[in-house]
């Protein structure tokens, strides 16, 4: 099989002048719906990503080719952001033109780029392969038209640019932690200020990543209505954000005491992994998919399936992880066991849905940056 920097260079014809890029996937350890209300979240960048070559076009166009997408042959949109994200085909072409626009109005010059782009983090399953795919294409438009922006300020334009290619008003803990990730740590990240602070992950514990076997559903619509239902409850309770409401503000709503109650958890979380206490680092991981299932309802049958049949078989804890209706549930696994119990669920899930599955454990990573890739790799 050819290597993705063959795959690419390749689709763009040649090689010497390229400039290379990569941005990672991440599975959220704890916090999720907590980043759109200003709140705590605890992702890592894991070793699946999306990588991108570029160069510079003449003719004021930005074209992208995708690996993946190969059969719709490549996107096309003007370098200084004046086509509109939304009416963009095929779709996967909407992310492209969201940043291409958003960096615009952060002041990039109107420079083209030819660019191919190929990824490993699996598509609509939670691990954030839209982030991945923004943030690689910003880093090769950002390169190519000169302009230096702080890594935060990129995260916003990404996360902006998501909005406008999808209409989904999400947060911005995807493309921090595409940007900041550390090696051998999840990012305890403060979505207020964007302050990221690298917690290690000792090696005795694996991360894994289980796939409910079904592709995330209506997350649309229901992200927004419940984005919307918290904002409420901020109002009614006279605050700028949930961020700042106590329990006992919330206790009779349950989505808002969902976000109250997670950002807590995420900070116990990140105290357990300080200290190394992982009987509270599981508790933590199921109290937080109780609340998403119950408070939240963004959990699924089969979810809740996974995450059942994985501490059965000997996962210290296990949630979902990222928007819910579907995708991937994370657990935290001793290292000695993580064989076993990855065999074991896949079996077990296999057995009681029918539904293809699959376990894998995913590594924590550095953020996104410039890649090196030898001649005629
Ligand atoms: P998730 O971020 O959980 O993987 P999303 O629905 O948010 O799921 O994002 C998936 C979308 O991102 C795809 O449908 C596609 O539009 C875009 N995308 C991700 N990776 C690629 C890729 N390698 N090539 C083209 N588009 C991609
Ligand atoms: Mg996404």
């Amino acid at each position: 099989m050819k290597t993705r920097p063959a795959a690419l260079t390749e689709l763009l014809g040649g090689g010497a002048d390229l400039c290379w890029f990569r941005a990672p996937g991440r599975v959220n350890l704890i916090g999720d719906h907590t980043d759109y209300h200003e709140g705590f979240v605890l992702p890592l960048a894991v070793d699946r990503d999306c990588m991108v070559a570029a160069r510079q076009r003449g003719d004021g166009r930005v074209t992208v080719r995708s690996v993946e997408m190969r059969a719709d042959g490549p996107v096309d949109v003007a370098a200084d952001g004046s086509d509109a994200p939304e009416g963009v085909e095929p779709p996967w072409g909407r992310y492209v033109a969201g940043v291409v626009r958003t960096l615009a109005d952060a002041g990039r010059g109107p420079v083209g780029i030819d660019a191919a782009v190929s990824s490993t983090v699996p598509v609509g399953s939670g691990l954030s392969s839209s982030a991945a795919f923004e943030v690689a294409v910003a880093l090769a438009l950002a390169h190519a038209g000169e302009l230096t922006l702080p890594a935060a300020e990129l995260a916003r334009a990404c996360q902006r640019a998501e909005h406008l290619a999808t209409g989904v008003p999400s947060g911005v803990m995807d493309q921090v932690v595409a940007l900041f990730g550390r090696a051998g740590h999840a990012l305890l990240i403060d979505c207020r200020t964007l302050a990221a602070e690298p917690i290690a992950i000792p090696d005795a514990l694996a991360v894994l990543v289980v796939h409910s076997g079904l592709p995330r559903a209506l997350a649309g619509s229901a992200y927004a209505d419940r984005r919307a239902a918290g904002e409420r409850v901020a109002t009614r309770l006279g605050l700028a954000t949930l961020r700042e409401a106590t329990l006992d503000d919330v206790r009779d709503e349950p989505r808002a005491r969902h976000v109250v109650t997670e950002n807590q958890r995420v900070l116990e979380f990140a105290d357990a992994l300080r200290a190394g206490d992982t009987a509270a680092l599981g508790q933590l991981l199921l109290a937080s998919h109780a609340s998403l299932r119950d408070d939240y309802e963004v959990s699924t049958p089969e979810l809740d399936l996974a995450v059942d049949l994985l501490v059965a078989h000997g996962a210290l804890g296990a949630r979902l992880t990222g928007a819910g209706f579907g995708g991937c549930v994370v657990a935290l696994v001793a290292r000695a066991h993580l064989g076993d119990v990855a065999r074991k669920t896949v079996a077990a899930y296999r057995t009681e849905t029918g539904l293809k599955t699959d376990a894998f454990e995913v590594r924590p990573v550095d953020g996104a940056g410039p890649v090196t890739v030898a001649a005629g790799a």
